[in-house]
């Protein structure tokens, strides 16, 4: 029996939506709540974009150092041979790839205008597979960009010819959100079926369905015999309207009717981080909590009308599906409205020093809490908000891995 695992795409489709972005320290914080929460993989970036470099190589480090372990990192970018090449020489210790190509004959014509044909979108993304073969790596994963709008018979040779080449999983894009459950169901199972690959169910909120389709889609391809690999992103954010939530997905496998059952989980998911990565992911991109958000809205657990009040109070199960404390809700927060001492890119080793004591951080001598305040500059300059008390904790922790992070050198290659 197949199993559900979680690949989770905010550091990649989540910070390429419009108006919004992350830092290089906020992407690394979201990386190490992703892999805290048990998430199977983290598409991590652009590998070969070059101001990514630094990031990629750090994380990497990260998991070498076993900071950033069992999750994967993976890197996303075009099944295209040159740029496979351009990634590994850029991140040489990359490990696992997804490669994406459109394979619809809209996006074929739409956006290659007669220069390319199916056939020729086969044989980029074979040599582009066997490009990323003749590497040191893991796994590859081959993308179909507009999967839904697809012709089936094409997208299962596409599927079997990445498998021919070594290719383990493919991704089934919903890139405009143009599925239902039930056409999503129906294809992937076949995809499923007739390719024997895993398959990776990729929604996106045009109507509204990011999270149902992914539900769907991932029962579809375990009924064709085959692990489903569901790609959220943290409070949904993507492009337009947004990808399949990440706690949505969790909450809707594990909670909804009888689901849980015949197509669980294959990875032991704590969702009592589901509040705090929640939480920082819309401080990091500057996006509200909207209020009626499964699981982490402000109103997610609140009952005001008469009759829901009383039963909630007389029996929580009257009106909940499940418990706030699930989801690492209920600690009272403190906002401090008096004096307040901070920390940033113009602060100095005085107020510094207050402020990481305050966490009990104490330094070996002044010049190692120099460089760390340094650090602490350098990541206030690229994230132009006040750092909370996690991140301020990772670079004290681990300043070479900060100071990596924190460098986008080279800018220009020589
Ligand atoms: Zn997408």
């Amino acid at each position: 029996m197949g199993r559900i695992h979680i690949i989770d795409v905010t550091n990649r489709d989540g910070v390429q939506t419009a108006k919004l972005g992350l830092s290089k320290l906020e992407k690394t914080m979201l990386n190490l709540y992703l892999n805290a929460m048990g998430i199977f993989q983290s598409e991590f970036g652009f590998p070969t974009t070059r101001h990514e470099k630094n990031y990629l190589e750090a994380n990497l480090e990260l998991a070498r150092k076993g900071v950033l372990q069992p999750m994967r990192l993976a890197g996303w970018l075009r099944a295209v041979p040159g740029d496979v090449e351009l990634a590994f020489k850029l991140v040489p210790g990359l490990r696992h790839v997804n490669l994406s190509i459109s394979t619809s004959d809209q996006m074929i014509q739409g956006k290659f205008l007669g220069r390319k044909t199916r056939e020729d979108i086969l044989q980029t993304m074979v040599e582009a597979v066997a490009a990323a073969r003749s590497h040191e790596i893991d796994s590859i994963a081959v993308n179909a960009e507009d999967a839904s709008r697809t012709d089936l018979d094409f997208l299962i040779r596409f599927g079997l010819a990445a498998r021919e080449q070594g290719a383990v999983r493919m991704r089934y894009c919903d890139t405009l959100g143009y599925d239902n459950p039930f056409t999503i169901y129906d294809t992937i199972k076949t995809l499923a079926r007739e390719t024997g690959m895993g398959i990776e169910v990729h929604c996106h909120g045009d109507l509204g369905m990011a999270v149902a389709n992914s539900i769907a889609g991932a029962r579809g391809a375990m009924d064709g015999g085959q692990d489903a690999y569901i790609n959220t992103t943290v409070n949904g954010i993507g492009e337009r309207a947004g990808n399949a939530d990440l706690v949505a997905v969790i909450l809707a496998a594990t909670k909804s009717k009888g689901f849980a059952e015949e197509y669980p989980l294959g990875d032991e998911i704590d969702l009592s981080l589901a509040w705090r990565i929640a939480r920082y992911a819309s401080y990091a991109f500057g996006v509200p909590i909207p209020i009626n958000q499964p699981g982490v809205g402000a109103n997610a657990f609140a009952h005001a009308s008469g009759i829901h009040a009383d039963g909630v109070l007389k029996d929580t199960s009257n009106y909940e599906l499940y418990d706030y404390l699930e989801l690492g809700r209920g600690d009272s927060e403190t906002v401090e409205t008096g004096r307040e001492i901070c920390t940033g890119e113009y602060g100095g080793i005085s107020g510094f020093t207050h402020v990481m004591g305050r966490m009990s951080v104490s330094f070996a001598d002044r010049e190692e809490a120099h460089r760390v305040l340094e650090l602490v500059r350098y990541a206030n300059v690229e994230a132009q908000k006040p750092l909370v008390e996690e991140e301020l904790l990772f670079i004290a922790r681990q300043p070479d891995i900060a100071r990596q992070l924190l460098t986008l050198t080279p800018l220009y290659e020589r």
